[in-house]
């Protein structure tokens, strides 16, 4: 048996030749949501475009700090502004420009009206309550970085620019194949003997779609050479990336590893991870192509630390590596394992600190173990973990965006 192979140097193999693959197009910012930034955004004017008043109140010369001065204009947000006379006070509101001539704005709250005066506090400092012009961003400043995916706060700081239109990389288009003669779709009927539910196939499908691919959905493909080479080729001609689960441990005489050769190139690895350990990763003719285990819950695990960077990097996105968060282990581990172990556990916050508790089932069969927890905590290779121990964890919500 070949030795396993450490996640690290997975990881590096199959990043070494991943680049963005996909074609740039322009659209309406309201569209914008999860795409990838194809171009560096950039501040194209100041924001905000001029000094304006933080609060509702008067704006003042500071040097008539003390005095009582008659109000000469009443400014609120959108309203066009003049000089402010001399020997008087602008009423003000948020959001509305300072007038020239004033320098300051104090709150409706510190002033006394006595007539049609108003009575200015003894102490006034020149700029306060003004949010000043550029205060958020300047012409020119770097806003976004060109691989990142678009959030919606994101969006407003674009829209706070006046821009209208993002260039974002076309979305991956990544076909599906779920293999196994076993699996039946749910809504077919209860199962027959020998029969399971396709986990898979809606699984990793909400997967794509939560790292904002398109998917060409190929369904079950049966354990037939032709019926499997079938689906590979219709994926290839249709699709940026083949993703497969199943029919992939080593030394098995399936037809997903002959299927993929003889119409590209594949290799299998036995990864040093748990749960998981097969993954292939090949072509067919040029679309690359990724093939996870059957098993649901090594599938999932299996697409998160390694599809995912993968289909990252073909996105141009930035960030392809996960980062792990510090908790403490609720759990102890005494026997060191060969495999590094991404175990299922539910964190929560005790006294200020996260822990992190593991779903009583880890067998990589039980996927409620999976659907059941909010973060994977990291065992590394040959290490013991005593309860309280600080330990990396994966929060899956980190993950799946
Ligand atoms: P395989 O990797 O094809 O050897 O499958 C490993 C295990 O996962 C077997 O018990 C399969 O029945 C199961 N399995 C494979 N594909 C799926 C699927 N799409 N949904 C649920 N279980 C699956
Ligand atoms: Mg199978």
């Amino acid at each position: 048996m070949r030795p396993l192979l450490p996640l690290k140097d997975a990881l590096q193999q199959l990043l070494s030749g991943a680049a963005p693959c996909l074609d740039v197009e322009h659209v309406p910012l309201g569209g914008a949501l999860g795409r990838v930034l194809a171009s560096d955004q950039h501040a194209v004017v100041d924001v905000p475009p001029a000094d304006n008043s933080a609060m509702d109140g008067y704006a003042l010369r500071s040097s008539d700090q003390g005095r009582q001065l008659p109000v000469s204009a009443r400014i609120a947000a959108g309203d066009v502004v003049h000089e402010l006379a001399l020997d008087s006070v602008a009423r003000i509101f948020t959001g509305a420009e300072i007038p020239q001539g004033a320098d300051a704005v104090v709150m409706q709250e510190d002033v006394h009206l006595t007539g049609d005066n108003v009575e200015l506090p003894e102490s006034v400092s020149a700029g306060q309550h003004i949010r000043g012009k550029g205060q958020d961003t300047r012409a020119g400043d770097l806003l976004l970085h060109r691989g990142r995916r678009i959030r919606p706060q994101d969006m407003g700081l674009l829209a706070s620019q006046g821009i209208a239109q993002v260039p974002v990389f076309n979305r991956l288009k990544v076909a599906l194949l779920s293999t196994g003669n076993e699996l039946r779709e749910p809504g077919s009927g209860p199962l027959s003997p020998g029969a399971i539910y396709n986990s898979n196939r809606p699984m990793l499908l909400g997967l794509l779609t939560a790292l904002g691919c398109d998917v060409l959905d190929l369904g079950i493909v049966r354990d037939t050479p032709d019926a499997t080479r079938e689906a590979l080729h219709q994926a290839s001609q249709n699709a940026d990336l083949i993703l497969s689960s199943g029919g992939v441990s080593v030394g098995e005489a399936d037809h997903v590893r002959d299927a993929v050769s003889a119409l590209g190139e594949i290799a299998l690895w036995r990864i040093a991870i748990k749960p998981g350990k097969p993954f292939a990763f090949g072509r067919v003719a040029s679309t690359p192509f990724l093939g996870v285990p059957g098993n649901p819950s090594s599938a999932f695990v299996t697409f998160l630390l390694l599809a995912r960077p993968y289909i990252y990097s073909l996105q141009g996105r930035d960030h392809v590596l996960p980062a792990a968060l510090t908790a403490r282990a609720d759990f102890s581990v005494s026997r060191p394992g060969s495999r590094q172990e991404f175990l299922r556990v539910t964190t929560s916050q005790k006294d200020g600190e996260i822990w992190a508790s593991p779903y009583a089932n880890q067998s990589s069969g039980v996927l409620s173990s999976v659907s059941a927890s909010d973060a994977l905590a990291i065992v590394p290779i040959d290490e013991l973990i005593e309860r309280g121990q600080s330990i990396q964890v994966l929060r899956l919500d980190d993950l799946l965006y």
